[in-house]
């Protein structure tokens, strides 16, 4: 209780961080001229679909609404949710030209802005995405499944939030109340069919969904080491899983407080793979910001691998109480024996996204990862591999219940047969997905025999740091 009440306190939110609402609103993080058009739009959206009751500063804030940022002080009416609000929760974002970090497919409504000369210039527009989510369960594997995004069509500014509203209320009034597991916009859209939910939206809204211009190609910027942001910089600071504490020599939290609390730093953003950009910095304050982050022994983006920069992980154990097993405490001791494995591989340092999740809900998006490892049991997993850099793309399971201790040796021969056959500049997901999963199982190691008695003695073992 006292945790969210001093987050209000000190003007952030919980509001809507869970519940069949529409969730936190994730965009494209970078701090230069994109929020511009990202803010104004992502404020619009925030404004239309925050829940409007006051049970949140009753219970959370006791009322005190001088600490809250949006005080509410009218009765409560809930225009979009009515009184039922949604079947499940429901996720929106909003990339950037040539930026997809957000992750759009995997968003129940995904929003890409068009701009006049393709990654510059005026908002001409945005391109609808719908149905996407990552969620699943391994005992309904036949009925539950993730799912990328739909492209519904673009619409032009002055549509897009009552076209984004007509899919939240056509999801409320046709979404599945009676299967949680079936209850996402995705599963809805696949019982319909796409012409369906396009037919509603248009009479919902009164818009026209129009061909999608040619959109730049889908990337990911990863957001480290020092960036250009207009007249200043911003520093892109690898955070493992985002975990902003002091410990194993590295003072990660008293760094980044002495940094907020100087004047040689405007901002923080959080970006969508856990790390931080440190920004406003001057040219001549840069060095300033590197001897605090030094002088605390943290870490700084040229000094880890390429794997431990771009890997993720979800808190799972023992934060989450939907975790079958590891994740965070595990995946830096992972990520080192996976470097040992590409090194062996002849492709040392090689530059993969690779996302760990605790279980099937796939809350770091282990299924459009490059490499994605999800929990199963308290020691296996499913290794998934062949997601796109740019999110367009599903990865495809490799093998299910892999004892933890075995992944490396399981990715081994497909390593090698990257750095053999993999295309100069191919990334790791594009090499996967062009052999193509069924050829990529014929040079895997035979499954382990008695492997779950195996496993016991290779459990994944968390550090003591974790437990915080
Ligand atoms: Fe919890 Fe991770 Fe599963 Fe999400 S994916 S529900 S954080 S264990």
């Amino acid at each position: 209780h006292r945790l969210v009440h001093d987050i209000n306190g000190a003007l952030l939110t919980t509001l809507a961080a869970c519940g069949d609402v529409v969730r936190n609103i994730m965009a494209s993080p970078f701090p230069d001229e994109r929020q511009a058009v990202l803010g104004p739009i992502v404020q619009s959206l925030v404004d239309r679909f925050r829940p409007q009751t006051t049970s949140y500063w009753e219970i959370w804030v006791d009322g005190d609404k001088a600490v809250t940022a949006e005080p509410v002080t009218s009765e409560p009416v809930e225009p979009v949710y009515g009184e039922t609000y949604l079947p499940r929760k429901f996720k929106i974002g909003v990339a950037w030209p040539g930026d997809n970090s957000i992750d759009l497919f995997t968003q129940d409504v995904g929003l890409m802005p068009t701009l006049r000369s393709g990654t510059s210039g005026d908002l001409t527009g945005f391109v609808v995405y719908a149905g996407g989510g990552l969620g699943m369960s391994h005992a309904r594997e036949d009925d539950t499944y993730p799912r990328l995004a739909t492209e519904l069509g673009w619409v032009t500014p002055d549509q897009v939030l009552d076209v984004v509203e007509a899919v939240v209320t056509t999801q409320r009034d046709h979404g599945n109340r009676a299967d949680r597991h079936r209850a996402r916009l995705k599963y809805l859209i696949d019982e319909q069919g796409v012409d369906w939910i396009k037919e509603q939206v248009e009479a919902r809204s009164g818009a026209a969904l129009q061909p999608s211009p040619a959109l730049p190609e889908f990337g990911a910027d990863d957001y480290h080491g020092w960036l250009p942001t207009g007249d200043t910089l911003s520093y892109g600071l690898p955070i493992p899983s985002g975990r902003v504490a002091d410990r194993d020599g590295v003072a990660l939290r008293s760094a980044l407080r002495e940094l907020a609390e100087s004047t040689e730093v405007t901002g923080f953003q959080v970006t969508p793979r856990q790390d931080l950009l440190i920004s406003g910095v001057t040219p001549k304050n840069r060095a300033i910001v590197e001897s605090v982050l030094r002088r605390h022994g943290v870490p700084m983006a040229e000094d880890v691998t390429a794997l431990t920069r771009l890997s993720i992980a979800c808190p799972a154990l023992p934060t989450c109480g939907q975790a079958l097993g590891e994740a965070e405490r595990v995946l830096p001791q992972f990520v080192e024996l996976l470097d040992k494995t590409l090194v062996d591989a002849g492709v040392g340092g090689q530059a993969i996204r690779l996302n760990m999740t605790g279980c099937p809900n796939g809350c770091s998006r282990p299924y459009t990862a490059e490499i994605g490892i999800v929990g199963r049991t308290k020691t296996n997993y499913d290794v998934y591999v062949g997601g796109a850099v740019g999110g367009e793309r599903m990865a495809e399971r490799l093998r299910a219940d892999v004892p933890y201790a075995d992944i490396p040796s399981l990715l081994a021969p497909v390593f090698a047969g990257f750095a053999v056959d993999g295309h100069g500049g191919e990334s790791f997901g594009d090499y996967c997905a062009r052999v193509g999963t069924e050829q990529l199982i014929t040079v895997l190691p035979i499954p382990t025999v008695k492997r779950r008695r195996r496993a016991e003695s290779s459990e994944p073992a968390a550090t003591e740091a974790g437990d915080e």
